[in-house]
């Protein structure tokens, strides 16, 4: 008897993200099941089931001109994961294979021992707990690793790694399901230029092969507007050691042409006392405290082979190196309810100072599963030549003396995926974590409308709080067209009115 795929299905679910700050209801939400129970022995199978169970969700929702939004770990501060009709729950969705030798096209330039298939509900944690055992890790992701795969590809979630680019970077493949006929719209989307997946795999998984540079560099970062993602192909790198250290340093003419420059040779001048090896910086980050502009928080973190000693786990209770600064905002809201300078001030001096160096795996480095009190975040992509320009225009606006948060700097190489926000050649990620309140949104308003007016070009991660309309999306340039032209390649008009959405580009609202 074939096995099937399921859902546990609740009609009008109060549905709320992560952190709280979206809410609404939801005509339908399903969380979905691959067949139960999991058998290592029948893996693709069950994803094409699971794809067939998906197909026919789709396949009612356009019958009744319904929008679906698929959803992750729902730790999206936007909505993105949102739709009123049907939403769909992958958490249980984390089946994963190494991919065999007759499961890579010939003509591949892949290392078959690096290629997975990770389907979409799959955490951050659980792939780097996957990898790691098999001694080899991802190239980099946020500093949390609670998201899961496809909403953290999906969103263009990003490390500060300046040589390398984002999460999505290490995708060479994706399970695609643009419709509701499972004998055609499920897709296997490749680089033209990138063959990977053979076509005894597409059969296993009940797909078809489609390779075309621009339709996959589209579905790339498409945050559920492209269709379903039921998984990845991922290419995993050896494991490597990242040596981590933050040091609280001026923030003087040194710091700020670390920031414009990216000149990693100016690490050792900043920071004289600490053994620095300059060509093996893979990640800077600038945290600043725009209530004592003086000073930054320096972090650094050096890749290295595998032969560095790992540290021993650090009894402190303060945050590491690593840690993503949602988390340690959090922190504010139920601890320190004062004046937004003293509060942010005092939190930062109790959980933000000096630490390390320490050595671990970028699982060991990236922990935090689970996030801190609540917190809203907008985050901003400038050219890193102008990040300090930006950093300034944010600290001139006056509603910034009553933000109780903080402005953090990060540099991620361009990545290919046409709609990433990390557009620019080095973009510069200015995280703005925040404590929920008015104060802390009329400070966003006010820094975007700011770098809206300046001649700064502005991007907006996707994944949180970002201002819905054309000026978000006028840095994209043609990159916005041709993400568009894919999206018209790879869904019909009426799927295209399924997965559309109000808060994503103009031209993918329902019925566009
Ligand atoms: C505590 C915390 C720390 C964070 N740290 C970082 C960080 O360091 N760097 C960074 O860049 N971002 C960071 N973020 C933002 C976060 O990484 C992104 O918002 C990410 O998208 C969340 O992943 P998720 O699984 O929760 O996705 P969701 O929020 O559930 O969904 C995100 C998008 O992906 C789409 N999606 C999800 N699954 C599918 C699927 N199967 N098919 C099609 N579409 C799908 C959804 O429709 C939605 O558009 C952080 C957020 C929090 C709350």
């Amino acid at each position: 008897m074939s096995r099937q795929a399921s859902s546990n299905r609740t009609a009008n679910l109060r549905w709320q993200n992560l952190h709280e700050n979206v809410k609404l209801t939801v005509g339908e939400y399903h969380e979905l099941w691959n067949p139960m129970p999991p058998r290592s022995t029948r893996i693709p199978e069950d994803v094409r089931a699971t794809t067939s169970y998906v197909c026919s969700i789709i396949a009612d929702a356009a019958a009744r001109g319904k929008t679906i939004r698929s959803v992750g770990g729902a730790w999206s501060l936007s909505e993105v994961a949102t739709s009123k009709d049907i939403m769909l729950g992958t958490r249980n969705l984390n089946l994963w294979f190494p991919l065999a030798m007759g499961f890579l096209d010939a003509p591949t330039n892949h290392d078959v021992k690096r290629i997975h298939y990770m389907q979409c509900g799959s955490s951050v944690g659980e792939v780097y707990s996957r990898l790691e055992k098999r001694n080899l890790t991802l190239p980099t992701s946020g500093a949390s690793n609670g998201q899961t795969i496809a909403g953290a590809v999906s969103t263009g979630t990003h490390g500060s790694a300046f040589t390398y680019g984002a999460i999505q970077e290490c995708v060479v493949g994706i399970h695609l399901i643009t419709g509701s006929n499972p004998a055609t719209d499920s897709i296997l989307l490749e680089r033209a230029s990138d063959p990977v997946a053979s076509q005894s795999l597409a059969r296993r998984l009940g797909a078809r092969i489609v390779r075309d540079d621009d339709q996959f560099n589209a579905a790339l970062v498409s945050f559920g507007s492209m269709g379903f993602v039921m998984g990845y192909i991922i290419n995993a790198e050896p494991i490597y050691h990242l040596e981590s250290w933050r040091r609280v340093v001026p923030y003087d003419g040194l710091v700020k042409a670390l920031m414009t420059t990216l000149d990693v040779d100016l690490v050792p001048m900043i920071v004289p006392s600490l053994p620095v090896h300059a060509d093996k910086i893979w990640h800077v980050e600038v945290v600043l405290n725009p209530h004592d502009p003086a000073n930054a928080y320096l972090t650094i973190m050096e890749r290295w082979d595998t032969n560095r000693r790992l540290s021993a786990p650090e009894p402190v209770d303060t945050s590491a190196p690593g840690d993503d600064l949602l988390s340690v905002i959090g922190g504010l809201t139920a601890a320190l309810p004062s004046s937004a300078g003293t509060a942010t001030s005092t939190l930062l001096n109790l959980t933000f100072g000096d630490r390390g160096p320490v050595v671990a795996t970028p699982y060991g480095t990236f922990t935090a599963p689970t996030v801190r009190g609540s917190a809203l975040s907008a985050e901003i992509g400038v050219p890193y030549d102008r990040s300090v320009d930006a950093v300034e225009l944010l600290m001139s606006c006056p509603e910034i003396k009553k933000y109780a948060g903080i402005i953090a700097c990060r540099f991620v190489k361009a990545s290919s995926a046409l709609l990433a926000f990390t557009q620019f050649p080095v973009t510069c990620t200015i995280e703005l974590p925040g404590v929920k309140n008015a104060n802390t949104q009329h400070f966003y308003d006010a820094a975007y409308a700011r770098l809206f007016a300046s001649d700064i070009p502005v991007t907006a991660h996707w994944g949180q709080i970002y201002p819905i309309g054309d000026k978000i999306l006028s840095a994209y340039g043609p990159n916005l067209h041709r993400w568009l032209a894919a999206r018209e390649a790879l869904l019909s008009a009426e799927m295209r009115s399924v997965f559309g959405h109000q808060s994503t580009p103009r031209g993918v609202t329902p019925g566009d």
